[in-house]
């Protein structure tokens, strides 16, 4: 599959929501099955003409600290290792959790071109609170709000340079 964006992170900061909004709502599927591991979700999008796929990588059980980080580190580490650029996610309104920099750590090591991407933010004042981000060593976060669309268009100018 070329032209493959992933979407990494932990649970809850709204891949799901950010995939929808790449993919469309025919594909959309956003609630976790509590307990249950789902396989990791392909869509195709577009943008200014440029195609290209989207892996949501949210297949991982939800609310199990036994297997929690593993399963994560799995995810991501499948994603670097299959995608051609990858989006990382994390929550502007929850600040930097351990499990981000858990992430963090993984994707600094990767060759591919990572965005860091915060979301829900929804308005100016989350967009402050966003900046704590930069020290996850990624750069600078790209803002976007998955739920009202705020941010995606220029952060999807920048991704599909890479096609
Ligand atoms: P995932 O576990 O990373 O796939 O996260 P989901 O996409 O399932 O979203 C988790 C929760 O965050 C849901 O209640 C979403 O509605 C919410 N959410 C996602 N994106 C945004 C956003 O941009 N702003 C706000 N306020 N909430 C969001
Ligand atoms: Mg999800």
């Amino acid at each position: 599959m070329g032209n493959l964006v992933a979407i990494v992170g932990r649970p809850n900061v709204g891949k799901s929501t950010f995939f929808n909004r790449l993919v469309g709502k025919r594909h959309a599927i956003v609630d976790e099955i509590a307990g249950v591991t789902r396989d990791r979700i392909y869509g195709k999008s577009d943008w200014n003409g440029v195609e290209f796929s989207v892996i949501d990588t949210g297949g991982w059980v939800e609310n199990s600290d036994d297997i929690f980080e593993e399963e994560i580190r799995k995810q991501v580490l499948l994603a670097v290792d299959e995608a051609d650029v990858i989006t990382f996610l994390v929550d502007a309104q929850e600040g930097i959790t351990d499990m981000d920099e858990a992430v963090a750590d993984i994707l600094r090591r990767t060759q591919k071109p990572v965005y860091l991407v915060a979301n829900k933010v929804d308005n100016n004042n989350i967009r402050m609170q966003a900046a704590e981000f930069y020290s996850l060593g990624l750069g600078d976060p790209w803002c976007v709000s998955s739920i009202n669309g705020s941010g995606t268009g220029d952060l999807l100018d920048e991704v599909i340079k890479h096609f």
